[in-house]
């Protein structure tokens, strides 16, 4: 296996960025509103209990254990977001919060490692007694990702030692050893951040446990057959709907070949496949990783790059299976699918990880949040009928306004890592390769193999297409810059000071290996066409009806532009598309128009008859998906009908 390529570290990269910043920018304020949320300080919205939890432990404060069993992960998410983002900016008040936080993590710890608040506070004699449904793993593994993030950020060791001692006491209860429980966890999280703690500390035991996770996980007999502790009420669930395939226990994993079960829980645990994988070098893991990456983006994907099309379970049902206005589609399930891509693509080089990557990223994840930074959506369906989605209680899972919190707020401290951490998607090196995978504006100073190299990247993409990229360095020992050609996009020119690039095209990636002493502008020029796009005539949600894209950006119809009905809509497969940048929307946008039809209200009130609905024309007007639900609540519209002539 090739030796996997990294992401630069998060401090050398400044983003200023016409897509991306109006959103990173939200981050400070967005730390902060999140923080008060964890606190309980947020009027009229659903509580958190999350500090209150940590401080009941503590011993600080009286009280019971508030919320999910699972709401301990809220505020390691929040602290991994605050440790990426103090990674590329002083914020000494904000860091004495976090650091505050981290000692009264602290004292949660028990004598003995253990740090589960559900479990110190309401169930001390159940640690470990079920795996599948009580999530103590996975939030160890989110604390885990942030005890990393803080250390890499601070050079604060404080959490990354709680966090170890926690992890050798996992490490000494769970594993093959007998005496041990030979288990796996329930909601998979974990197997990922044990690899990063093992990059971090070098211990192996963290990079073995991970593996026997991966390696148990569907094994005759399946060990969640045989927890005892099923008398719970959250053990009540639906067995057909919590199956084995839901907890990707149907099989072992070398011998999976869909992408089955809970979508967030899947990618998470795909992405800790991928991870030991490249670590171990084990070929037949990875093998299924491909086998498992495939199915999703050949077949069970949105266009948005949302996964879990069924609200049942908010899991993967079959191929081709994606109805748009009943998706679940969660903001956490297109996260973890950028990450799975994003180890994909480190260890493949394969610009089409990348796809997938950028479109759940450019797309569903920013559809998570409003444009202010304070709003969220958990579930991102591609059609919202708010008077449908608000009274038929099928669809009660779909909100047709971003909510300030969630009692299950997984979703908003995910997107606030995720934009803190842009950075780590942009750029993947060795020592002999720079490979450009989004193309952000941003200034980089980077090591590649021993060279000291800046990098410059100037565009207006994916609106505009011109993409300048200046690279200085004093070494004269040729490298190779790789740079992507996104799907959806088409070389039209390319230029190294001015003169025609000599490139390769390398699996979606242009190459240019030179020896860049000097300062040196490379210059491409990409053709972005808005394109149609048709879905395979398998995905029978989607018959009849064409998408707009731009690049990575998937448009929609917003009843704010078209008004209501936006399904008595028709575009014409010749109607002309029409871009026009405005400043004004959204803090400025490519729109698109066309001239399209749409049925008329004929005063004929019969539920059915035997003449076809009357039509006039009509001005369509789209706007990128990401944007929807910015200008109040409304009907909105992925695929729209094609006109049948
Ligand atoms: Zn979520």
């Amino acid at each position: 296996m090739q030796k996997r390529l990294q992401s630069l570290p998060l401090k050398n990269i400044a983003i200023h960025d016409n897509y991306w910043s109006r959103y990173i920018n939200t981050v400070p304020a967005g730390l902060s509103y999140q923080w008060d949320a964890l606190n309980d300080r947020l009027p009229d919205a659903e509580k958190s209990y999350c500090m209150h939890n940590f401080k009941v432990a503590a011993g600080l404060e009286e009280g019971e254990f508030g919320g999910r069993c699972f709401q301990d992960s809220d505020v390691a998410k929040w602290l991994e977001g605050v440790a990426y983002y103090l990674e590329t900016n002083r914020d000494p008040e904000l860091e004495k919060i976090a650091d505050e936080a981290i000692e009264i993590i602290g004292k949660a710890q028990q004598d003995d490692g253990y740090l589960d608040t559900y479990f110190i506070v309401a169930e001390p004699d159940k640690r470990w007694t079920n795996l599948r449904d009580w999530h103590e793993l996975y939030c160890a593994g989110h604390f885990i990702e942030a005890a990393v993030a803080y250390y890499n950020s601070t050079g604060k060791d404080r959490l990354l030692k709680i966090i170890c001692r926690y992890v050798d006491l996992i490490c000494n209860t769970i594993g093959k050893e007998e005496g041990k429980i030979h288990g796996y966890p329930g909601h998979p999280e974990i197997e990922l951040a044990l690899v990063k703690l093992y990059r971090v500390t070098g211990e192996k035991r963290y990079l073995d446990l991970a593996k026997y996770f991966i390696d148990e996980r569907g094994q005759q007999p399946v060990y969640f057959d045989m927890e005892k502790s099923r008398s719970d009420p959250q053990a009540a669930v639906d067995p057909q709907i919590f199956n084995h395939t839901y907890y990707q226990v149907h099989a072992p994993i070398r011998e999976q070949d869909t992408a089955e079960g809970h979508a967030v829980r899947n990618a998470y645990l795909y992405t800790g496949v991928a991870d030991v994988a490249c670590e171990t070098g084990d070929e037949t893991l990875l093998k299924t990783c491909e086998t498992i990456f495939d199915n999703i983006a050949e077949k069970r994907m949105y266009i948005t790059g949302s996964i879990g099309s069924a609200a049942n379970g908010e899991r993967f049902s079959t191929d081709y299976d994606l109805p748009n206005h009943s998706s679940y589609s969660e903001s956490c399930a297109s996260i973890a699918l950028a990450m799975f891509a994003k180890r994909m693509l480190e260890i493949k080089r394969d610009s089409k990880y990348a796809d997938v990557m950028e479109n759940a990223l450019y797309n569903t994840v920013l559809a998570g949040i409003s444009l202010e930074g304070n709003r969220f959506f958990y579930v991102n369906p591609l059609e919202v009928v708010p008077d449908v989605d608000e009274k038929n209680l099928d669809l009660r899972h779909v909100k047709t306004e971003r909510q300030k919190w969630f009692g299950c707020a997984c979703c908003p401290p995910n997107i606030i890592r995720t934009l803190a951490s842009l950075g780590q998607y942009i750029y993947s090196a060795d020592d002999e390769n720079l490979f450009v995978n989004l193309y952000v504006s941003n200034e980089t100073h980077c090591k590649i193999g021993g060279r000291d190299v800046t990098v410059s990247v100037r565009t207006q993409y994916p609106y505009g297409s011109g993409i300048e990229i200046k690279v200085k360095t004093d070494s004269d020992d040729p490298f190779t810059l790789a740079l992507r050609l996104p799907k959806h996009t088409f070389l039209n020119r390319m230029t190294v000071d001015g003169a025609p690039a000599h490139e390769v095209l390398e699996k979606g990636y242009l190459k240019l290996k030179r020896n860049w002493k000097g300062e040196t502008v490379v210059s491409i020029l990409l053709d972005i066409p808005v394109l149609r796009i048709y879905a395979n005539p398998k995905v029978r949600a989607d018959i009849g009806r064409v998408a707009l894209v731009k690049g990575p950006v998937v448009y929609c119809l917003e009843e704010a532009d078209n008004g209501a009905n936006l399904g008595g809509f028709e575009l014409p497969d010749d109607a002309a598309l029409r871009e026009e940048y405005d400043n004004t929307l959204f803090g400025g946008t490519m729109t698109i128009t066309a001239e399209g039809v749409k049925v008329v209200d004929d005063g004929n009130a019969s539920l059915y008859r035997t003449t076809p609905p009357k039509k006039e024309k009509a001005v369509m007007k789209f706007v990128p998906y990401c944007y929807w639900n910015n200008r109040g609540k409304g009907e909105m519209l992925v695929w729209v009908c094609r006109e049948i002539k």
